[in-house]
């Protein structure tokens, strides 16, 4: 069986240090189940291509083991040494483990750069069961590519196997791509070759870090990779709901506090929730979704507004959920306040029913803690699934950041911010996805315009069939 890894990221040899092995040579390495050969089958400035092939003795394999249940012939004949599976995996954690955990010597910047990847799997066992591929792949921002493999090629009337060739590509940091694989290969192959026990799941939780938990697969990923061991599928659930919680634990209000400081002199986050209010009051919407609500701001000038009679805010961040219901005094509301707001946890990332059926959606100061590689998702889930009437967008303008006289130069104004966009970027992104979506768009300052930098934030309305 065979993994390749392409980089087209320029100069494309820098993949090498990357993985730690030097593109001019082969690399050789002994498993318990048979032996790993590497190397690099192009290495040239545009594109360089690192081969990982993994040889299965079956004998070895077997070896010290009991009789399988298949029966001996099973044991010996079988799709291990082409097809990829666990093994892989395990050859993937012997051979490239400094690059799986995100290290590089020579090119730490680099490992830590999304960079456009391309990784190709020989075979793996995944026909039969249709759109499981992509079910596991699309959400982590993969284009995914599947090409059945004839059974016989000689012999075109025997149709296809259960295998298939897959193709994975995406902007990703080095390190996130073999995790991916290092999980989701043994999940789709469906089988494991060795004892399952308490370290798998130390194993799981370690490679899923930072995607596992908000996976919309995370149960199913979690069942099949821990082989349906019932009490390691469910410590295994437990810990990714409770780590989930202790990510949250970073106190919200701590790292919002500098944010909060540089803007306070301006009022400038109460008069963005006031624009945002008006614009929503404005678009004569009357279920309103508020995603990345956070602490709940927004929801509190909603409430205030009787024309709103729905109001749901969501967040991917349950210590803010929580802090949004007390600041709201959810549990003291009149029966009547109360049916209009509720609250949901949720990734806007993903597709969601609950945000179908709306009028308006807003998004304040949400996008720029996304990275950038995942705005696509966003957009398809809430221009093209949820496709509310109105959609209001606002985000900061870095431009404006020279003027906050306490902001070191060359810095965000939040921690978490992946980004913060200029008038013309956020233009120009608000034009795109308008017009892939068919919407139209407005974009309008919010706060006092400075003649040469605009001002501190800025909004877009998109508004559905208007072009
Ligand atoms: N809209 C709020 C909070 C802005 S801070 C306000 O204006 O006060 C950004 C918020 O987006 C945080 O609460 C964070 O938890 C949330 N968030 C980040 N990524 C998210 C995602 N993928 N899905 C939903 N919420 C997300």
């Amino acid at each position: 069986m065979m993994l390749t890894i392409s980089t087209t990221h320029r100069p494309a040899t820098d993949l090498g240090f990357l993985l730690h092995k030097n593109p001019g040579r082969l690399h050789e390495k002994t498993l318990t189940f048979g032996r790993a050969l590497m190397a690099f089958s192009e290495a040239g400035e545009e594109r360089c291509t690192f081969a990982l092939c993994v040889e299965v003795d079956p004998v070895a394999l077997v070896r010290g083991k009991g009789r399988g249940s298949d029966g001996l012939l099973d044991q010996y004949v079988n799709d291990r040494p082409y097809a990829a599976s666990s093994l892989l995996s395990v050859a993937m954690s012997q051979c490239v483990r400094t690059a799986m955990g995100g290290r590089s010597k020579e090119r730490q910047a680099l490992a830590d750069t999304p960079i456009p990847l391309e990784a190709t799997v020989s075979a793996i066992a995944a026909r039969g069961r249709e759109g499981v591929v992509g079910r596991l792949f699309e959400p982590l921002g993969y284009a995914v590519e599947e090409t059945p493999i004839p059974l016989d090629e000689t012999m075109a009337d025997l149709g296809e196997g259960r295998f298939i060739r897959l193709r994975l590509s995406a902007v990703t940091r080095l390190a996130d791509l073999l995790s991916h694989l290092y999980v989701l290969i043994p999940v789709l192959d469906g089988s494991k070759h060795y004892y399952l026990d308490q370290q798998e799941v130390e194993k799981l939780l370690a490679n899923g870090e930072g995607w596992l938990e908000d996976h919309p697969e995370r149960d199913f990923i979690v069942r099949r990779y821990l082989r349906r061991r019932q009490r390691l599928v469910r410590e295994a659930l437990a810990r990714l709901a409770t780590e989930e919680a202790s990510e949250e634990e970073l106190a919200p209000e701590k790292r919002d506090s500098a944010e909060e400081a540089l803007e306070k002199p301006i009022r400038l986050h109460d008069l963005r929730l006031e624009t945002v209010t008006a614009a929503l009051a404005e678009s004569g919407a009357k279920r309103v979704v508020d995603l990345g609500c956070g602490e709940g701001k927004l929801l509190r000038h909603l409430l205030g507004n009787r024309q709103f009679t729905e109001i749901l805010g969501m967040d991917t961040c349950i210590r803010s959920l929580e802090r949004a219901a007390d600041r709201l005094r959810l549990d003291t509301l009149s029966e009547r306040q109360r049916s209009r707001i509720s609250l949901a946890h949720g990734a806007l990332t993903y597709r969601d029913r609950r945000l179908e059926g709306f009028d308006a959606a807003a998004l304040v100061e949400v996008i720029e803690h996304l990275d950038e590689e995942r705005l696509p998702a966003m957009e398809r889930v809430v221009f093209r699934h949820a496709k509310p009437e109105t959609v209001v967008v606002t985000t900061p303008n870095r431009e404006y950041n020279v003027l906050f006289e306490d902001m070191p130069q060359d810095r965000l104004r939040h921690p978490d911010h992946r980004f913060e966009w200029t008038r013309n970027e956020f233009q120009a992104w608000a034009e795109r996805v308008a017009a892939e979506h068919g919407y139209g768009v407005r974009t309008a300052p919010v706060g006092e315009v400075d003649a040469d930098h605009g001002a501190p934030s800025q909004m877009a309305i998109f508004e559905r069939g208007v072009a």
